[in-house]
């Protein structure tokens, strides 16, 4: 029996994970396939009760459904009751494990970034869906000191400080509303600053106008495609140090595959295909679109393969 592993968001076309997982498994010889689906929350419940079938290894889970999964578990990881967000599902027997593994890859992102310099104790984070949630709670754990989150809509930015009330209760965490003026302020008292929303995942959209940007903070874009977005072209113009979201890409998965596998993961592989996928484009997947939707693939062509249909590789 192939063993199966899906990633579940809205959309999921974009993402690299099937290239790099599937990567992993054939390096190791796992006899198993990793598929994407894309639904939306309506549908979010039926997919997860099938991943309680025998072929599931267990989903990767992405934009939008990170927190709206978490009531679905069976059973929450510390990392993921903390964060309140999911991004792992693994599988123990019928019951559904939650994980979050962003955490331990952003943390492995923010090392890199500040190499030998003392760590940094204020951070502001842009965006407060699961990825934002999960930056917050590494930096909580990090020992970071004053904390203070920017979202669009402020009431789910304010939503997180009241989640982390009691882990950050030594420290000040704080949500404020989007203007540029107050944007400013915050970024020339602190030291690292990290963009955990969706902008600029299109080429030349950026979250912050370049004049706001001071000198030698530590800035991490978490977007990873593009692996440099047009914050950090600006955050380097700045002469700030700058990272994208690849290494944390790198490093959750290989601790999904882990989960799912029980076997250390082949990091060079996973590497190698996120190289060539960099390079030369995503191989064509198909995406399966759910109960109500058509099969449509990473290329964007329309697929011959209905849901539920083994996806291609290559
Ligand atoms: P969510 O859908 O949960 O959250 C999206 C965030 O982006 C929200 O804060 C949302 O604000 C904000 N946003 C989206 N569009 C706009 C807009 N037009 N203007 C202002 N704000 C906007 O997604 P995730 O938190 O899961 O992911 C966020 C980003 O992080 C994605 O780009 C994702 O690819 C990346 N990511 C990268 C990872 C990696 O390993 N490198 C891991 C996880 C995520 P609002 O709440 O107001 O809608």
């Amino acid at each position: 029996m192939t063993n199966r592993v899906v990633l579940i968001g809205h959309p999921v076309a974009h993402s690299f994970s099937a290239a790099m997982q599937q990567a992993a498994f054939d390096a190791l010889e796992i006899d198993a396939r990793y598929e994407l689906w894309d639904r939306r929350q309506i549908d979010l419940a039926e997919a997860i009760a099938e991943l309680r079938g025998d072929d599931f290894l267990g989903a990767n889970v992405t934009i939008p459904h990170k927190e709206h999964v978490v009531p679905m578990m069976d059973r929450l990881t510390d990392d993921a009751a903390v964060t309140g967000a999911v991004n792992v599902i693994s599988r123990e027997g019928m019951k559904l494990i939650g994980h979050n593994t962003d955490v331990t890859g952003f943390k492995a992102a923010l090392d890199k970034v500040v190499g030998k310099q003392k760590m940094p104790r204020h951070a502001v984070v842009l965006g407060a869906g699961g990825a934002g949630r999960a930056v917050v709670s590494a930096l909580i754990s990090e020992g970071f000191q004053r904390i203070v989150i920017f979202n669009r809509h402020l009431h789910r930015a304010e939503g997180i400080v009241r989640h982390f009330s009691k882990s950050a209760s030594h420290m000040d965490l704080r949500a404020m509303p989007w203007h540029e003026s107050v944007l400013e302020a915050e970024l020339s008292k602190t030291k690292v600053l990290v963009n955990a929303t969706s902008i600029g995942m299109v080429p030349g959209e950026t979250p912050i106008p370049a004049e706001l940007l001071p000198p030698d903070l530590f800035v991490i874009d978490l977007i990873y495609n593009p692996p440099v977005t047009q914050l950090l072209k600006d955050a380097a113009s700045a002469r700030c140090t700058t990272l994208g979201g690849e290494l944390m890409l790198l490093q959750q998965g290989a601790r999904a595959f882990e989960l799912w596998t029980g076997k250390p993961a082949p990091v060079e592989a996973m590497q190698a295909e996120l190289d060539r996928t960099r390079e030369h484009g995503l191989r064509r997947i198909a995406v399966d679109m759910g109960p109500a939707g058509a099969a449509a693939s990473t290329d964007g062509t329309a697929s011959s393969h209905a849901a539920g249909e083994p996806a291609p590789r290559g």
